[in-house]
């Protein structure tokens, strides 16, 4: 008995010991992941702090997209995550998770470009196209020679873009769209745009329209402050003809459409856990060399407070992505379990950027120092791919049986 007792006591002591753990993985969630995710997100890290972090903050600051980028995208071999064959890795969803996350912790502007091409724009062609139309659109799209948008908000409808106006009309072998998109990041210079479009039944369709279509005019929106490095336009459809084999096959209804968001917001919540981990690494640093009253600002218990929060509120987000992504690849998630982690994690990572600003007090409004472009572009991640407001309804709708927004 006493020996028992002995042993675990010693189980205690041993699980007490002060351990140095990574700054960003207090619960040594790393030691969960599969060896091929942990290469993945290895791969994608050391992608971010190479390519992505040094040029971040110019471009940003002077609102350019650094279109040189984009074929070390294509060496990086990532591009379609988990889409399996057509030349893209079918990594499982955790791994696709990761590099949103390391994308996001790099530059938030990237990891939209990103996030449009690969995971909306080839993920509609993926889930909802023919075999023929697959074929035909994501070799291409794997290697980046061919850019993809994803055109659903209008500037009349954002949360209800179920109600949206875009028509399509069949005119023997063509189909021919009328209205316009708002916020459709990478159509300025895409080369296809899958825009969401009402058919003559009222159906809602993924109609595939190509580079150089007349009638198709993108307006790049300025005047951001919030992911200025990465382009969103203003779309006019007028008249633009395009062949009916461009109408994604499987996509008949509103119903589709909410497929191919359900099956990327997952990767939106682990976007933030990248701006979170980024603004607390930063942070964290920054108040161990920045002294104040003769002592590292980390000395002071205020400091800590916020610090040990920050850190607290990271280790919640990445096990819920984490376990959500698992359950997504065992095909068991929910519509609701995406929009809660997308809700919860946007929020928290909104708290910790900010916490992080005010950590590097007047240092914390300049570019140089990255926490303030993290601060920033939390702002369009809370909005992008369904408001706090609308995730909290979904999940609303899913525990109450019940929908309070239709
Ligand atoms: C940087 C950026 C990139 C984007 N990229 C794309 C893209 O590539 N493709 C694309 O199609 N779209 C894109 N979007 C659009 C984005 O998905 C929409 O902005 C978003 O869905 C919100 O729509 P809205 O901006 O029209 O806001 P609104 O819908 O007008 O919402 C304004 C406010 O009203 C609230 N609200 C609305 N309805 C309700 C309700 N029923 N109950 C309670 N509150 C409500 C919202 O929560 C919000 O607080 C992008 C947006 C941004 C900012």
């Amino acid at each position: 008995m006493i020996a028992e007792e002995q042993s675990d006591l010693a189980r205690f002591q041993e699980f007490s010991l002060p351990t140095t753990p990574p700054a960003t993985d207090f619960y040594l969630v790393d030691e969960l992941l599969k060896p091929e995710e942990r290469e993945v997100r290895d791969r994608v890290r050391a992608f971010a702090d190479r390519e992505i972090i040094p040029i971040a903050a110019d471009h940003w600051e002077r609102a350019e997209f650094p279109f040189e980028i984009i074929p070390k995208f294509r060496d990086l071999g990532l591009t379609g995550g988990p889409i399996v064959g057509y030349g893209s890795p079918g990594v499982s969803l955790v791994a696709a998770g990761l590099i949103a996350q390391e994308l996001a912790r790099g530059d938030s502007s990237l990891a939209t470009f990103y996030g449009v091409h690969s995971g909306l724009a080839m993920g509609s062609v993926a889930i909802l196209g023919s075999d023929e139309q697959r074929e035909r659109w994501l070799p291409a799209m794997a290697r980046l020679e061919k850019i993809g948008a994803f055109a659903l908000t209008e500037p009349t409808h954002g949360s209800d873009s179920i109600a949206l106006e875009t028509s399509a009309r069949r005119d023997g072998d063509s189909w021919v769209l009328r209205g316009k998109k708002k916020w459709i990041g990478n159509a300025s210079f895409a080369d296809l745009v899958v825009v969401w479009a009402r058919d003559d039944d009222g159906n809602v369709g993924g109609f595939v329209v190509e580079k150089g279509t007349p009638g198709f005019t993108a307006r790049v929106i300025e005047g951001k402050i919030a992911k200025r490095a990465v382009w969103q336009a203003e779309i006019t459809l007028d008249g633009v003809r395009i062949p009916l084999e461009n109408r994604l096959e499987r996509a008949r209804s509103f119903k589709d459409t909410a497929k191919v968001l359900t099956a990327t917001r997952y990767a939106v919540a682990w976007e933030a856990i990248g701006h979170a981990m980024a603004a607390y690494e930063y942070a964290l640093a920054y108040t161990q060399e920045r002294k104040q009253f003769g002592k590292p600002l980390v000395s002071f218990q205020l400091v800590q407070d916020k610090l040990v929060g920050m850190l607290g509120d990271i280790v919640g987000m990445q096990l819920m992505c984490l376990r959500l992504s698992q359950l997504l690849d065992e095909r068991k998630a929910t519509q609701g379990m995406a929009s809660l982690a997308k809700m919860l994690n946007c929020r928290k990572a909104r708290r910790i950027v900010s916490d992080a600003r005010d950590l590097l007090g007047g240092n914390g409004i300049l570019l140089e120092h990255h926490v303030a472009r993290h601060f920033a572009d939390m702002e369009a991640i809370f909005t992008y791919e369904g408001t706090d407001h609308m995730q909290m309804l979904v999940v609303g709708k899913e525990i109450c049986g019940v929908s309070a927004y239709k």
